[in-house]
């Protein structure tokens, strides 16, 4: 049983009840029980945690880079310390399944390796002797504060792409977790102030979209980055393209499979388990249309059903389940509509999900099983939507192009991946694949921390990627000086050789 929770904002160092606007309840969507409240914040409360880290960026940018890896270096030793704890704790509200969200805590192990690797990349470029006596320089500079948003499915993973980047490049940050999953952020928020991470540096506000829109027009704020869905993720672009704010916006999508008549059948199924039943398939990487040639067609269906048919669904503490449930009573009410809209648009339903078999005491938990339409075609609203669940829609194509077109016509462009032993067939789906993120013999996987992550198309709104180098380029501004070295001896006599070549260089 766990205890009422009371999320907090923690602003400046302090923990702090919401005063001037209001609490919404915290739900188990295990059980569909309260287990405790999370404030929205009002747009003075948003103001005043930017201010906060505003006020902390001076100290914070000054602080020599090698004190602010010790931070990072220590913040990876908590969350190893304390990776059981974090994990229940998105367990808990998001109800992600426990082996799951211990993978969600790891993942974040490895990002701050990545992290880690900031001296090295923020170091900037020097060219010597642009002209006599003049040196060029380029430096890789903080901008301020950065406010980042997080999606209610990857608590900890949103908290890894943004805030080690933002504060180990020398901003200080302002961060929302969704009102769906806060108490991760909540618990992360202890280590970092256990670690002895200076007041300000990072802030935490919850609330909805009032709180995030309280930015816009805050000079404070340098930058927003969001990780949520594609019509969010315009509305923050809108709101601070008009003041000219910085902005990383992930947005929705829709992961195509496409299975080729050479396809590793187990290594397939099995991936198709994991990369779209797993977290209920509320994953931005979560396989969603499977597109199969008609030589391997009805053996897939068949095999990929009695697969299906044995996925365990339950409690997200239970380790004996495969599958937890979804996020609100809302997202199972959106689920098992898009499994009429799949009927009544003639697709055929292999495997109902509704209304899975779980224990008496998750009776009230919002659970829809592993779902499967076959009989799809790529114009279907269940092929071009986003569901957000475990439904998997199966499509015939004739050959690769089919698939390669299947891909290309559908606005997300996430991920893509592709089941084949082929050479021709891998080069030409990397090459041609139009998404951000292939894969070749793996579930829709994310790339590794040091690498960049993000989609295409409607699935990323702006240029702006997570992780890797891109990381580093989104929390840094470039700044270029031109050096002329004078002489104090001889004071501002120019070289022989006159000084035209020195007024090319400064006089545009
Ligand atoms: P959401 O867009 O509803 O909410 C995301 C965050 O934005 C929340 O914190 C929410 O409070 C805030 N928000 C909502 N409306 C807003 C508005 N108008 N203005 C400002 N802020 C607003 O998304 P969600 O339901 O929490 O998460 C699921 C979505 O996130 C899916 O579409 C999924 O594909 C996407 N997602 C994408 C990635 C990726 O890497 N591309 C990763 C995880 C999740």
């Amino acid at each position: 049983m766990t205890n009422y929770i009371k999320i907090k904002n923690h602003i400046n160092g302090q923990w702090l009840d919401e005063t001037n606007g209001q609490y919404e309840p915290l739900k188990n969507p295990s059980t569909g029980a309260v287990i405790g409240e999370v404030p929205l914040s009002s747009v003075e409360t948003s103001r005043a945690a930017v201010a906060a880290a505003a006020e902390a960026f001076p100290a914070w940018s000054a602080t020599p880079l090698p004190k602010r890896m010790d931070y990072i270096f220590k913040m990876q030793q908590a969350m190893k310390d304390n990776l059981e704890m974090l994990a229940e704790s998105i367990a808990i509200d998001q109800a992600k399944h426990i082996a799951e969200a211990r993978g969600e805590v790891g993942r974040v192990i490895e990002i701050l390796q990545m992290a880690c690797t900031i001296p090295a990349l923020v170091q900037g470029e020097t060219v010597q002797g642009i002209a006599n006596n003049i040196n060029g320089r380029l430096i890789k500079a903080p901008l301020g504060v950065f406010c980042g948003v997080a999606p209610f499915n990857f608590p900890a993973l949103v908290f890894g792409w943004f805030i080690p980047f933002a504060i180990g490049t020398g901003n200080t940050f302002v961060y929302k977790p969704s009102t769906e999953s806060p108490l991760f952020m909540q618990k992360m928020m202890q280590l970092l102030v256990e670690i002895g991470l200076p007041e300000g540096v990072v802030n935490i506000v919850h609330g909805d979209r009032e709180t995030v829109e309280a930015w816009y027009e805050d000079d404070n704020v340098a930058g927003v980055c969001l990780v949520g869905s594609t019509p969010t993720a315009k509305a923050i672009a809108e709101g601070c393209g008009r003041s000219g704010k910085k902005t990383m916006l992930l947005g929705g999508a829709k992961n195509f499979l496409v299975a080729m008549e050479d396809a590793p059948m187990d290594l397939m199924i099995e991936n198709i388990l994991m990369s779209g039943y797993g977290s209920a398939g509320q994953r931005c990487l979560a396989v969603s249309n499977i597109v199969v040639v008609p030589e391997i067609y009805d053996e897939f269906v068949e095999r990929l059903l009695e697969a299906s048919k044995n996925v365990t669904v339950g409690d997200a503490m239970d380790p004996d389940v495969f599958m937890g449930p979804v996020i609100s009573a809302k997202a199972k009410e959106r689920i098992e509509n898009y499994i009429e809209i799949g009927q009544q648009e003639g697709a055929t339903l292999a495997l109902d999900g509704r209304n899975p078999d779980v224990a008496a005491a998750n009776k009230d938990g919002y659970f829809v099983g592993p779902t499967i339409f076959t009989d799809v075609t790529p114009c279907m609203q269940i092929a071009r939507e986003e569901i957000f669940g475990p439904v998997l829609s199966v499509m015939k194509v004739g050959c690769i192009n089919g698939a390669l077109r299947a891909i290309k016509n559908h606005e997300m462009g996430n991920g893509a991946v592709i089941f084949t032993q082929n050479s021709y067939y891998t080069e030409k789906f990397i090459n041609e694949a139009d998404v951000g993120m292939v894969g070749v013999n793996v579930g829709i996987c994310a790339p590794h921390p040091y690498l960049p992550f993000g989609g295409i198309k409607g699935s990323l709104v702006g240029n702006n990627k997570v992780q890797g180098k891109d990381a580093i380029d989104f929390f840094t501004q470039s700044k270029v000086a031109t050096v002329r070295v004078v002489d104090p001896k001889a004071g501002e006599a120019t070289p022989a050789g006159g000084n035209s070549d020195v007024r090319s260089c400064v006089a545009s």
